[in-house]
This record gives structure tokens, C-alpha cells and sequence, in this order.
């Protein structure tokens, strides 16, 4: 995959201090945005701080996963016994590219990631703050939502507990697709259709990153603003049932080890004396032998993958949990594990989207919760659509511990990044 990326940040026209923080680097295909929070100097050295984590420890060939929990561990530590750095946290929404066509997002915070594929934006991340559990709840319109005064609150953060829970998403991405990222800097000011209006007409993303954040300042500028953009030049094409191009794009190392097998060492040349059979049957034992572990071990890791991971579907008209992998591997096809009662047509256009293509995969324990987003997703549908909302009772997890953005006047302005 070959892609080119852009950015631009900006304190914005009411904050003194820049306190967002975003990492490129092109030769990881690693691209983050952390949108920082706390009192004094804390927002600005959270996002820092949790950029500089993640650099160093994809850099160490940690998966992004535990990257972005290692960047939750440092702000922590950071923070601990400086009394101006108590109570600091930050977003981080995080993009690497993996395979040929797929990008891997991991996400926490109320920054975002968008796709703009065939000139429609979607976003690709849901965000953890107030408002938008109250949305999913269908306590809030999405319109009440946008004009909300609390929000800045977000329920999800780096640095706020020694625990965090990371989304994983996996985006497939074809040629001339165009992700950006933000803080909620951008998206608090400008409205999706614009950002998607601007996104399909400019073709420079440097020019596009500038235009959005001149967009935001234009709108009021009432918080930093922070936009990466990042175009697909060139992905490879899809292929399907194709097993090792699946196993290639993912994370587990079982699998990939298995099937990206480095060469073995070249056998030691045996000198073969004339006429002697003995030795050129075991010569060609000890070439086969080797070829035929690294076969046997290539199969018993793709029959372990494809029966141990999980993806959220569509079984007729109904939403259900499947063990395997989508379009099976070598035989291996994917079964239903368990049936969920809900009705596709239920669901919002966005996560109808995702689970018609299968979106969500992972183990059994992520299906399980996405299913129940999905749930409350439907519900909010449910609920928008009838006059009279019903008392609701919900299941929809609450947030531990809320993290306001009081923003202090400091003027210091730093960039991670080129
Ligand atoms: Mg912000």
C-alpha cells in the first residue's frame, strides 16, 4: 500500500496554548492524533506525552493495541506526584497500515477518523463522550448534540485510569480512498457535510488540511484544531478467497509467523559420494522434512485463526455472531455461533454498512459487545421514530470517570511531527 500524508494544527481563535499533538511517520505508516486535557501546562504534556509513547513503542514492534495502552501507562506516570500534572489525560485516535489494503484504527477519546470512499465521508470511529452516549441512547438528537453545553465531556481518556479500553477497527481501503483524522476541534465547528464537501473537492491533502482548519477558525475557532489527511495512492486490489493475503493483514503473530515464515538457512551441502544411495535419501530428507513442518505448522496456525476468531454479520435478515473468518480459509468456513434477534433493517445506515460487510471481527468477547452497540444503536433508532419515547432502560455502559477540558491560559505551542 502506498499512501501520502498531510497535516496542519492550530491553536485556534479563543485557546492561548496548543494543547492537541499529532505523530506521521511515513515509514511505519503510523499515523496518531491526541487531543490533550488538564489543568496548567497537563493538556498539552498528556498528548505529547501519549504521542511519544506510541511512536516509540510501534516503533519496538509492539501492536497498536498495546501501544496505545502503553501511552495510557506513560501519561499516568507522568502525571503522578507533580501536582500540575494531576488530573491531565488525552485523546488518541491512531491509524497504521496493515497488509495491502487494510488500515487498523485504535481509538479512545472524541477524536475522529473519517473515510472518504467513492465521494461519500463516513465516520469511522465512535466517540466516548457525553453527548454521544446520550445519542446512542436516544436521549439526544444528533442535532440537540452538536449545540450541547457538556460536549467537551468525554467519557473515555488516556491517563485517567490504570485500565483503558481500546476500540480496534480494521478499514479496507481501495486506491483513491482518503482518511482523515481530527480533534474534536474540527468537528465541533464544521459540519460533517462540509468537511465531506471540502474533502471531495480538494485534491492536495496538504491544501485539504489547511482548508479544514481554516474552515474551523473561520466557524468561531473555540478549540485547537488538529487534521491529518491521508490518501491511498495505491492499495492492492481485492482478491478474494484469497488466504494467505487475509492472514498477512492480521495482528496475530501465530498466524502471520506462520505464513510470512522466514527462509530456512540453506541445508549444508552433504558431499555425495558416487553411487551412494543412502546418502541422497537422507540429503533429500533433511530438504523435505523441514518444507514439510513448515507446511504442517503453516496449516494448524490457519485452521487455529480461522476457528478462533469472530465477526459480526448478516444471516438473512438478521444480525448474528459467526466463528471464522469471512469467506473461510482453506475450507474452514465460517459458522454461526450464536443468533442475535436483531433485525438488520433495525439498525442506523452506518452500522447496517458494517455488519453487511462484515465489519467488526475479533474474539468472541468484542462481537458480543458490539452487538450490544448495535443493540442500543437500534433502540435509539427505535426510539427517534416514536412519538412517545418510552422510559428506557439501558444496559450501555456508563462512564467511570469524566474528564472535563478546562483549558488554561499557557502560550507554549509544540508540534510532534514534521
Ligand atoms: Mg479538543
Amino acid at each position: 500500500m502506498r499512501l501520502a500524508a498531510a497535516s496542519a494544527t492550530d491553536q485556534g481563535r479563543v485557546r492561548s496554548n496548543n494543547e492537541d499533538a499529532f505523530l506521521i511517520d511515513d515509514q511505519r505508516a503510523l499515523f496518531a492524533v491526541a487531543d490533550g486535557m488538564g489543568g496548567h501546562r497537563g493538556g498539552e504534556v498528556a498528548s505529547h506525552t501519549a504521542i511519544e509513547a506510541l511512536r516509540a513503542a510501534m516503533a519496538n514492534g509492539t501492536p497498536l493495541h498495546d501501544a496505545i495502552t502503553r501511552a495510557n501507562t506513560a501519561v499516568l506516570t507522568r502525571a503522578a506526584g507533580d501536582d500540575e500534572l494531576t488530573g491531565m489525560g488525552t485523546t488518541m485516535t491512531a491509524v497504521v497500515a496493515v497488509g495491502g489494503r487494510q488500515l487498523l484504527i485504535g481509538h479512545v477519546g472524541d477524536s475522529r477518523a473519517y473515510l472518504l470512499h467513492d465521494g461519500t465521508l463516513r465516520r469511522a470511529t465512535d466517540d466516548h463522550s457525553l453527548v454521544e452516549e446520550l445519542v446512542r441512547e436516544g436521549r439526544l438528537t444528533p442535532e440537540q448534540a452538536e449545540a450541547h453545553p457538556q460536549r467537551a465531556i468525554v467519557t473515555r481518556a488516556l491517563g485517567v485510569d490504570s485500565e483503558v479500553e481500546v476500540d480496534l477497527y480494521t478499514l479496507d481501503v481501495e486506491t483513491g480512498d482518503r482518511v482523515v483524522l481530527c480533534s474534536d476541534g474540527l468537528t465541533t465547528m464544521v459540519r460533517e457535510r462540509d468537511i465531506e464537501r471540502l474533502a471531495r473537492a480538494e485534491q492536495d491533502p496538504q491544501r485539504l488540511a489547511e482548508a479544514l482548519v481554516g474552515a474551523a477558525n473561520e466557524a468561531g475557532g473555540e478549540d485547537n484544531i488538529t487534521v491529518i489527511v491521508i490518501d491511498v495512492l495505491e492499495a492492492d486490489p481485492v482478491v478474494a478467497h484469497d488466504p494467505t493475503a487475509l492472514v498477512a493483514e492480521q495482528t496475530v503473530p501465530v498466524s502471520r509467523s506462520a505464513v510470512v515464515a522466514p527462509p530456512d538457512p540453506p541445508e549444508p551441502r552433504v558431499p555425495r559420494a558416487k553411487g551412494s544411495r543412502g546418502r541422497t535419501v537422507r540429503s533429500a530428507i533433511l530438504v523435505v522434512l523441514p518444507l514439510l513442518l513448515i507446511v504442517g505448522a503453516a496449516t494448524a496456525a490457519l485452521g487455529w485463526y480461522a476457528r478462533s476468531s469472530y465477526f459480526v454479520g448478516a444471516s438473512g435478515s438478521e444480525v448474528v455472531i459467526y466463528k471464522g473468518v469471512p469467506g473461510g480459509v482453506l475450507g474452514w468456513n465460517p459458522t454461526v455461533d450464536r443468533r442475535t434477534g436483531l433485525v438488520v433493517a433495525s439498525l442506523p445506515a452506518l452500522d447496517r454498512d458494517r455488519v453487511t460487510t462484515n465489519g467488526a471481527r475479533g474474539s468472541l468477547a468484542t462481537a458480543v459487545a458490539y452487538v450490544g452497540r448495535l443493540r442500543a444503536a437500534a433502540d435509539a433508532v427505535a426510539s427517534t421514530t416514536t412519538t412517545t419515547r418510552p422510559k428506557r432502560t439501558t444496559t450501555t455502559t456508563r462512564p467511570r470517570r469524566t474528564t472535563t477540558t478546562t483549558r488554561p491560559r499557557v502560550t507554549v505551542t509544540t508540534k510532534v511531527g514534521p
